[in-house]
């Protein structure tokens, strides 16, 4: 990431919003927003599958459910965040994997410039790559900044989005099911 681009950057959008990029509560602020978006779109140069390489031998599981994982990611359109929880469920093919590797695994694909229906299928994708899973099915509950916080103003307004994979996909009541365990009314 070119960090001194990135401060170039905020010092023109600075003047050209009408401040002074050289008043003192401004001087450190294009080096602060640099050092940001290197953590908050450090997952574009990483790869999900890193950190799912490790996985626990489980043959007479039948379906494991994630809740809750909380995330915060930065739209595409408007570089505004959008945050919330994903779930996730699968069924295993003799594979499972740890629940902090699962979290993780959501970092890699919020920290970048994101949409929320992409980042669904990136998760649900790499899961049934990862694990050779039977089914997997993602959910994410969101609230996205630009359409709160601009636009249309819908405060606490939360966009869902699903993806599913597999058995999920193919058998619509073992989906109703994983929905139900998700605490989603689907
Ligand atoms: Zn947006």
């Amino acid at each position: 990431m070119d960090t001194q681009k990135i401060e170039q950057a905020i010092t023109m959008l600075l003047e050209a919003v009408g401040e002074d990029p050289n008043r003192e509560g401004l001087k450190e602020t294009p080096a602060r927003v640099a050092r940001m978006y290197q953590e908050l779109l450090g997952g574009m140069d990483k790869d999900g599958k890193e950190h799912l390489s490790k996985v626990f031998s489980a043959p007479d599981s039948e379906i494991v459910v994630e809740k809750n994982i909380e995330f915060y990611s930065l739209c595409e359109h408007h570089m505004l965040p959008f945050f919330g929880n994903v779930h996730i469920a699968y069924i295993p093919n003799g594979k499972v994997v740890g629940l902090s590797k699962m979290g993780r695994l959501v970092e890699v694909y919020a920290r970048r410039l994101q949409i929320q229906e992409r980042m669904t299928g990136q998760i649900a994708d790499e899961l049934e790559k990862a694990l050779d899973a039977k089914g997997v099915l993602v959910v994410i509950e969101a609230e996205h900044l630009c359409m709160t916080m601009r636009g249309i103003k819908k405060r606490g307004a939360r966009t869902v989005s699903y993806a599913s994979r597999g058995v999920f996909r193919e058998d619509p009541q073992k989906k109703q099911e994983a929905l139900a365990l998700m605490g989603v009314t689907g």
